[in-house]
């Protein structure tokens, strides 16, 4: 399929002329055609005001119908075939295996929310009916619904081009939720935005839907991103990337004469917690499967296992020997953009550097282009404690130990952590009274909490959360995965006393939705 570089607002496809962005290949570090024209601020308004203009007709589109636009998007990415896989690789040096994962859970997810929009209850219906005979006095009919908050800006993450990006899960989500959508490419995989982005504009006109449902937009600075979270038609934005990235979009959403929620995934160590009789037992098979987690997709998801506590000790020493013999073992791979590398490459140093660090080891030199090599550090608890910037994340395949004279001080560290996506639990029987105290601490910080196996993997599900306290993401009340990521793009309504006629039907006394409904605070499923 030929990429043009356009621009694509509304049912329009067209060149920008605000400046060029060219994709890079990851593996050479050579610009690769063609240029992507950056939008003007032109264009953004023309954007917004098609959103804007959509919002009120998609937002009471049936769920039939709405459904139905979430599997065309699905299947009309799976339509556009190899090239999407191929201009993918190229641009974030991620292997075919991967990325085709990648796509089967892109267009999962949004499947689950065509399922999400059909069973109704994301609307969370509730009838309190009214009690003319109530003493002293009558009770009026209330009835509850949510809807879309309103246009919502994506900005997708360079390290899942397909699943957090273009029609990723924020845009699966927001969509489901009744709210256009639009995104801003990111710079490191336009070509692939372009790509995914025709097949949703594609899917907006198969299946009738209002123009300004979707648009995409490339940004040859920052303008047009931050001029989207400060336009006063967007409702809300869904962001996953760095930590300054999220936290410059929350301030200027915050700072608008009409503040708007700015749900931002940012970074995570996700402590990995080796217990006594676990580390005693299996510590070198946990090891090998703690170094194979680190340095999948050479170690740039946000759930990389990159802290781990343990007790100091003899088992630890061979925990570390074990993991350092297998990271030495592990090649240097492609990372997803020459700016990534430099970054992890500097951070790296500097952790080598530190006068409390030692280096456990290093896996296999970096031969080609824009290669990360694997690192594993080792630092002790009081060393750890002191030193902020060793809680900090290292984007890529590096971690680091933490040496803990007992549990006690390993829970303490606990408390002494940011928010985090996940944490990690390694156990056996014998542990579970130890864990069981260490429960209440991780929960205060943690989305997900597991046992005996790594944060990496990330299940879409209706029970998952990937999401945290702050500053692991924004909103720690919410999740960017799982079909609970809806949430965040909805907002109650209260209808007091309306007539049957004016009512939505989701709310009709006949239930012609079909859906399940709170009456009186009672569940009543629908037959
Ligand atoms: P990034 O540099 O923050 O970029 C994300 C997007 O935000 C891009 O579109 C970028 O635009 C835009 N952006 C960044 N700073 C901005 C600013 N100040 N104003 C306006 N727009 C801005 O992140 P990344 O390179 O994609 O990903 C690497 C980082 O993301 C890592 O730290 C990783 O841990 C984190 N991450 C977190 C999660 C999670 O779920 N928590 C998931 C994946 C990645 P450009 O395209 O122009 O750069």
């Amino acid at each position: 399929m030929q990429l043009t570089g356009n621009l694509l607002i509304g049912q329009e496809s067209v060149f920008g002329s605000n400046g060029a962005i060219k994709a890079v290949n990851a593996s050479t570090g050579a610009a690769i055609e063609p240029a992507f024209g950056g939008a003007t601020l032109a264009d953004l308004d023309r954007a917004c005001a098609l959103a804007w203009a959509a919002f009120d007709v998609y937002r009471e589109t049936a769920p039939e119908a709405r459904a139905k636009f979430l599997e065309t998007i699905a299947q009309n990415i799976l339509d556009i075939g190899d090239d999407l896989i191929e201009r993918c690789m190229i641009e974030s040096g991620l292997p075919r295996p991967r990325l085709e994962g990648e796509r089967g859970r892109t267009v999962g997810q949004l499947r689950m929310f065509a399922d999400v929009v059909r069973n109704g209850d994301f609307l969370g219906v509730r009838i309190d009916p009214a009690q003319p005979e109530r003493k002293p006095l009558p009770r009026v009919d209330l009835r509850l619904r949510h809807v879309g908050v309103g246009p919502v800006a994506v900005f997708g993450a360079s390290n899942f081009p397909l699943a957090f990006s273009v029609a990723g899960g924020d845009t699966a989500s927001a969509l489901a939720a009744g709210c256009p959508v639009i995104v801003k490419a990111h710079s490191a995989h336009p070509g692939t935005a372009e790509l995914v982005g025709r097949a949703v504009q594609k899917a907006v006109k198969d299946c009738g839907m209002p123009e300004g449902t979707f648009s995409l937009l490339f940004d040859s600075g920052r303008d047009v991103g931050q001029g989207l979270v400060k336009d006063n038609r967007i409702k809300a934005a869904g962001f996953t990337g760095s930590r300054g990235g999220g936290t410059a979009l929350m301030k200027l959403a915050a700072a608008r004469a009409e503040p708007i929620p700015v749900y931002a995934e940012m970074s995570s160590i996700n402590p990995v917690l080796l217990f006594p009789n676990a580390l005693k037992n299996r510590g070198e098979g946990i090891a090998k499967a703690f170094v194979q987690s680190l340095v999948l997709g050479a170690g740039q998801f946000c759930t990389n296992p990159g802290l781990l506590l343990a007790v100091d000790g003899p088992e630890l020493d061979a925990f570390i020997a074990a993991a350092s013999a297998a990271l030495k073992e592990t090649a240097a791979q492609t990372m997803l953009t020459p700016g990534i590398c430099k970054t992890y490459q500097g951070a790296v140093t500097r952790a080598a550097e530190h006068a409390d660090v030692a280096t456990a080891a290093r896996g296999v030199e970096a031969k080609g282009e824009n290669q990360g090599q694997s690192a594993l550090f080792v630092t002790t608890a009081e060393a750890f404690r002191k030193s902020h910037e060793l809680q900090e994340e290292i984007f890529g395949a590096s971690s680091l130990v933490v040496r803990c004279p007992d549990l006690a001080s390993m829970r303490e560290l606990i408390e002494s952590l940011e928010g985090q996506l996940t944490s990690a639990l390694h156990i056996d029987e014998a542990d579970h009274a130890d864990a069981r105290s260490f429960l209440p601490a991780l929960e205060r910080r943690t989305g997900r909490i597991l046992v005996n196996g790594f944060g990496t993997g990330v299940e879409v599900g209706h029970a998952m959360v990937h999401g945290g306290p702050y500053p692991s993401t924004a909103d720690g009340r919410s999740t960017s995965v799982g079909s609970l990521a809806i949430n965040r793009f909805l907002r109650p309504v209260s209808y007091q006393d309306l007539p049957d006629a004016l009512l939505p039907d989701a709310l009709k006394t006949d239930n012609p939705l079909g859906l399940n409904r709170r009456i009186d605070g009672t569940l009543q499923l629908a037959k």
